[in-house]
């Protein structure tokens, strides 16, 4: 099986009980996508690993065994970004450390947010923007404020490239084709406040329960907003996003009533985390309560910076 699909596991066989985590038959560095691609079409056993951080993790559980690796650390044109169209295309390469620096935050300061929210500073250093949406975790932190973005995958492959938005891949409703890969992520530069938050339940680094990424989008006098962490993808609450948006003074300093913004954190709340029954459980009133939170704070703080 050659397909490379979110939730890992890619090439990979299973390990076999007993047999613990083994080395891979061979790893090969290319220095460029194209011989990247190149190396997975001509070992369709090999397995792309960028910063190891959810791979190497799995492999030492004894959950996933490569037959080789394809490693991506050396390739240049993904760690980094450029400017393209009131876009940025951003490498997936890039780190969580790298993301997290000021001149980063300065243009998409959600995803700075999130990557400097994604775990202790080593796993930073390692982990990638492209390993963050391959892996699709539904705790990965980059992926509420990459949906809540609307970005854009370029995947590269044997075929060429081709773009699906970020939000097909983590619904599963597109997956990475033999010998693909994310090469990059399109983001619009939106000159506009941006949060990202995340409740953990620990003090400390630790992986979301629930998580927010809203952004402010002027041009279309729009609120997008996804909550992570609460269901197997982000989720998008578009009738809370619309009906606030429509109360916002967006020429009077985006001004709204603190009640509005009590009731915007209820509605996301209630479309992210529904009923399941009467009587409600105390788990699930907890997680709402936590979503309502976080996107009431979101969007207080996007509309007062
Ligand atoms: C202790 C610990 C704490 C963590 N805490 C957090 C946290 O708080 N928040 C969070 O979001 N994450 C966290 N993570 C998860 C992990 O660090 C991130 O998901 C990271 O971004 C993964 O990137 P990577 O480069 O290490 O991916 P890798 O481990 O190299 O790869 C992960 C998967 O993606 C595939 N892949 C990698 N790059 C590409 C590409 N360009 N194209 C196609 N497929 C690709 C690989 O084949 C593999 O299936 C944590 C991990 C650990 C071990």
């Amino acid at each position: 099986m050659t397909t490379h699909a979110p939730h890992v596991p890619h090439a990979w066989d299973s390990a076999q009980g007993s047999q613990g985590p083994r080395a891979a038959q061979s790893v090969t560095l290319p220095a460029s996508l194209d011989e990247a691609v190149a190396a997975l079409t001509a070992m369709p056993a090999a397995v792309p690993v960028a910063g190891g951080t959810d791979l190497m993790a799995a492999v030492n559980a004894g959950q996933l065994r490569p037959a080789a690796l394809v490693g991506l650390g050396r390739i240049n044109e993904i760690r980094g970004w450029q400017y393209q169209d009131g876009h940025a295309l951003l490498g997936a390469g890039l780190t969580h450390a790298r993301m997290g620096r000021p001149d980063f935050a300065a243009l998409i300061p959600a995803l700075a947010a999130a990557a400097r929210a994604a775990g202790p500073p080593q796993i930073r250093n390692a982990g990638t923007l492209g390993g963050n949406i391959a892996t699709a975790a539904p705790t990965g932190d980059a992926l509420p404020v990459l949906a809540a973005l609307e970005a854009v995958l370029v995947i590269v492959g044997p075929e060429g490239s081709r773009e699906i938005p970020v939000s097909y891949l983590l619904a599963g409703r597109e997956m990475l084709r033999p010998g693909e890969l994310i090469g990059f992520v399109r983001v619009p530069l939106l000159h506009a406040p941006q949060v990202f938050l995340k409740a953990t339940g620990r003090t400390g680094p630790g992986r979301a329960v629930a998580s927010v990424g809203l952004v402010l989008d002027p041009a279309r006098r729009g609120v997008r907003c996804a909550i992570g962490a609460v269901a197997p993808m982000p989720l998008r609450p578009l009738e809370a996003e619309q009906w606030v948006a429509s109360l916002i003074d967006w020429d009077a300093g985006r001004s709204l009533a603190p009640e509005a913004l009590e009731a915007f954190g209820e509605y996301v709340a209630a479309a992210c985390v529904p009923d399941q029954g009467e009587p409600v459980a105390p788990g699930v009133l907890h997680l709402r309560r936590t979503v309502a939170v976080l996107a009431r704070r979101a969007l207080g703080r996007a509309l007062t910076s």
